[in-house]
């Protein structure tokens, strides 16, 4: 499962040594260009390589937010689904059995467009082990209740600004988190986990050990930087 796919997302996976015709579902959170711009070639690759190999069996499923799959090319339909989310279907859907995973989506705070937060549960050692992924903006109310309720292990959030100077007012202004907003969620909903995804490229790489220092005042818990082709195992981490 793949969850949004920016531009580039594609040389990552084969940098990661991924087959791309394994990848059986991509979630788009919101339809930010980057967050998505990247699935129109990794389908390319995907058919060719399912096409030029015989693969059998293979099936990929989009969900999107509502007016994804409009511009989709149907000539792919047998290998290619794409399905449309908006905040009522997902409000009354509950979980969606995805292969192993059991996934719900929950509104998140960022600004005009339809944005969603998507919690998995992954069958682990015969438990169950929860992930939230933010997409981007602030989990509140529906979603803040569901988190609280289920207790995720790992968080993965996006904190494109530090919450000092004027940097949490620009943050309020374009509908984004800072690494406040991240922290105190994984405290509130007693994450074990919090991995800071999506910091914004004005700040120099010596600010980046302000974003742990800063969460670590919020949240007990074990903080990370995500950076690309940073992998978590899964068996390391207690729940
Ligand atoms: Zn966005």
């Amino acid at each position: 499962m793949l969850l949004d796919c920016g531009e580039g997302a594609q040389m990552r996976l084969i940098e990661a040594g991924i087959d791309l015709s394994k990848i059986a579902y991509i979630v788009i959170t919101h339809l930010h260009g980057d967050h998505f711009y990247g699935v129109y070639p990794l389908i390319d690759s995907y058919i060719m390589r399912v096409r030029s190999q015989k693969l059998k069996n293979k099936k990929l499923v989009i969900y999107a937010p509502t007016g994804f799959c409009k511009g989709f090319d149907n000539n792919f339909n047998d290998l290619i689904t794409c399905v449309e989310v908006s905040k009522n279907t997902m409000a009354n859907n509950g979980f969606v059995q995805m292969g192993d995973f059991k996934v719900r989506w929950l509104p998140m705070d960022h600004g005009d467009v339809e944005a969603f937060g998507i919690f998995i549960a992954i069958k682990h050692r015969e438990k169950e082990l929860g992930i939230f992924y933010s997409g981007d903006g602030i989990c509140r109310d529906k979603c803040l209740e569901f988190l609280k309720n289920v207790r995720p292990c790992i968080i993965i959030h996006e904190a494109s600004f530090l919450d000092y100077r004027d940097d949490a007012k620009k943050a309020r202004e374009r509908y984004h988190a800072t690494v406040a907003d991240a922290a105190n969620l994984a405290r509130e909903s007693q994450a074990k986990m919090l991995i800071l995804m999506h910091i914004s490229s004005r700040y120099r790489s010596g600010e980046i050990n302000d974003f742990i220092s800063r969460a670590k005042r919020l949240f007990e818990g074990d903080i990370y930087i995500a950076s690309d082709l940073s992998q978590v195992q899964l068996d390391r981490v207690t729940c």
